[in-house]
């Protein structure tokens, strides 16, 4: 088994030297074949600089540099791309991770596909970090049924084909438990030390809470209709339309046979919103039908995942 770890830096200075010495300290413990990918998110400190310098001695050590800042699923997503290792460790560049818990990870990750770190003392501000955190775990777990305490934790530890199956977008990673596990991959959780920030910056407020809730509805209805669109927005179409045609004939009945004037009232408008809702609803489905199968059919992406074919060889 080789590893690969991978750890995205946005202006950490300050902390890479001694995450270096800390990761390598326990690495070397491990008696296995390793590479470190560290990701620079375009810091425009002496990140990259450090990192350049720490490579050309160790040849153990990818760096790879993105352009500008993009971001920290999309630094997981580069050292993903390039990590060559039968199994994959995340873990945060700013020291509040301990390089010490990956062979914990190890552990478990020999009979699941993805195991999560939880950070159960969590040496965050509570207002800001901590509170906002247990609300988000709590509508992760119920909303996508995956069970796990923190999915804020970047220590987790992949299998190398649960990494390479999936595609990260927006402010995704921490949702990577929770989509692999639709795929059927076994997902684990362990204990892990958590250590309050003491050099640099956090990058991230309150205003990402905003954030993984938009995520949680995408990732929500991606998980339950991303295959049958129609079947979301087509019963709540259906639904529309017939209110309003009950409405319409209720009003058409009692123009034509009481005479009633029904140009001025409410419930004509009402009736004739919830008709054109109701058409624009099922047109709406009819298209996300259309682009599911563009989607699937340019990608040649199937909706389903092998985990081994048995049998003659098929080529
Ligand atoms: N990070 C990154 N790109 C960003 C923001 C953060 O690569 O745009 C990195 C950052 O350098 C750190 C990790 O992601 O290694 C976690 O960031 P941070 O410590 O700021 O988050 P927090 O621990 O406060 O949630
Ligand atoms: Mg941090």
């Amino acid at each position: 088994m080789t590893l690969s770890i991978v750890i995205p830096l946005y202006n950490e200075e300050e902390n890479i030297h001694i995450l270096y010495e800390k990761l390598k300290a326990s690495l070397d413990l491990l008696k296995m074949e390793y590479e470190i990918l560290f990701v620079d998110d375009g810091s425009t400190d002496r990140t990259l600089s450090i990192l350049e310098e720490i490579q050309s001695k160790d040849k153990s050590v990818v760096v790879l540099s993105l352009r500008r800042n993009f971001g920290q699923t999309a630094a997981f997503a580069a050292g993903f791309d390039f990590a060559r290792g039968d199994v994959i460790v995340t873990m945060d560049g700013d020291l509040q991770n301990d390089p010490a818990d990956i062979p914990k990870l190890l552990e478990l990750i020999k009979d699941h596909d993805l195991v999560s770190g939880w950070r159960k003392k969590r040496k965050d501000p509570f207002f800001t970090r901590r509170l906002p955190s247990i609300a988000a775990n709590w509508l992760i777990s119920n909303v996508t049924g995956v069970k796990l305490h923190d999915y804020g934790c970047s220590l987790k530890a992949y299998r190398r084909d649960v990494i390479k199956n999936l595609k990260l977008y927006g402010e995704m990673h921490r949702f990577i438990p929770a989509v692999a596990s639709w795929y059927g991959v076994r997902v684990g959780e362990v204990e892990t030390v958590h250590y309050p920030r003491l050099r640099g910056k956090s990058k991230y407020g309150i205003s990402r809470t905003i954030k993984v809730v938009l995520d949680l509805i995408t990732v929500k209805f991606l998980q339950s209709f991303s295959t049958k669109p129609i079947q979301f927005f087509g019963p709540v179409g259906m639904i529309s339309g017939f209110l309003g045609f009950l409405i319409s004939l209720y009003l058409s009945i009692d123009k034509l046979f009481f005479g009633r004037d029904i140009g001025g009232r409410p419930l004509l408008l009402l009736g004739a919103l919830l008709i054109i809702v109701g058409i624009q609803l099922i047109g709406m489905g009819l298209l996300g039908e259309m682009l599911v199968r563009v989607y699937h059919e340019s990608q040649r992406k199937p909706i389903y995942v092998i985990k081994k074919v048995l049998g003659p060889e098929t080529k």
